[in-house]
């Protein structure tokens, strides 16, 4: 069996390469970030209706492949999206992509620390659930916490095996996320806020006042000390978070 290299499952179904485009509103007006064009079949729908397409691909063999068929308009980078610096590219306005899913979460969250109006993202099915996950449930995670902390998120469809080639091993999903002009909720410290939701997550399911005491010391007065995390909504990880971090 061929290894699977930089998660390369190529999309191959044109209806759901066009829907993926069609959800982002691309005008003439915008500047379009694509991580991992592959061989291209998002890029070129991008390319006939934006203004200009920045496309960062890892593989080098695609890139060279890439150079001959892409349209004047796309600005093609040879790297890998993890480490190259978003700052020293021309400003983006959207980012359309079908992701390789070993690289899901960081790059959400760098996509999250730069700025841009709406991206529309193919994920593996699990992880876009995790994405939207409700307190309670077992997909509601340290990730749910973190990105609905900076942007709204919302599953638009389910993509079957069959669109890819090869098949990856579970379903997809077309995801949009809409970053937030100022965070959901206010907290006293960010940095302090996600070593907190970390810390408590490794633990979802010991009750909080556990998890602190151990490395926090005093802690009566805090709230929610009787609860787990994965019952806490983002905003109140984030209060948990302010009380805390005026106590230490
Ligand atoms: N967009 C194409 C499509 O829809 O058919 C390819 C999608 S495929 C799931 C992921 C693509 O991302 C591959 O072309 C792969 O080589 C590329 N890739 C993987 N890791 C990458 C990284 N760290 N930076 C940039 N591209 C990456």
């Amino acid at each position: 069996m061929v290894k699977q290299r930089f998660g390369q499952h190529f999309l191959i179904d044109q209806s759901v390469a066009a829907r993926e485009v069609d959800y982002a509103h691309i005008t003439k007006d915008d500047v379009v970030l694509e991580i991992g064009p592959g061989k291209g079949i998002i890029t070129q729908l991008l390319a006939q209706k934006a203004d200009h397409v920045i496309a960062i691909e890892i593989d080098r063999r695609l890139v060279e492949q890439l150079k001959t068929t892409l349209a004047a308009n796309v600005t093609l980078i040879s790297g890998d999206a993890l480490t190259v610096d978003f700052k020293t590219l021309p400003q983006f306005s959207k980012i359309v992509s079908n992701l390789p899913f070993e690289i899901s979460s960081p790059i959400t969250f760098k996509f999250l620390a730069s700025s841009f109006s709406v991206a529309i993202l193919i994920f593996q099915k699990d992880f876009a659930q995790r994405l939207v996950a409700s307190p309670g449930t077992k997909e509601y995670s340290r990730l749910t916490v973190g990105v609905s902390y900076k942007a709204g998120c919302r599953i638009l469809e389910n993509v079957p095996r069959s669109a890819f080639s090869p098949p990856p091993k579970i379903e997809s999903s077309i995801v949009e996320l809409i970053p937030y002009d100022t965070p959901a909720f206010v907290v006293e410290n960010e940095q302090f806020f996600f070593k907190l939701t970390k810390q408590l997550f490794n633990h979802r399911r010991k009750k909080i006042h556990s998890t602190l005491k151990s490395l926090y010391g005093n802690i009566e007065q805090l709230p929610f000390l009787d609860q787990r995390v994965e019952e806490l909504t983002p905003e109140q990880i984030g209060r948990l978070s302010d009380e805390l971090y005026r106590l230490s």
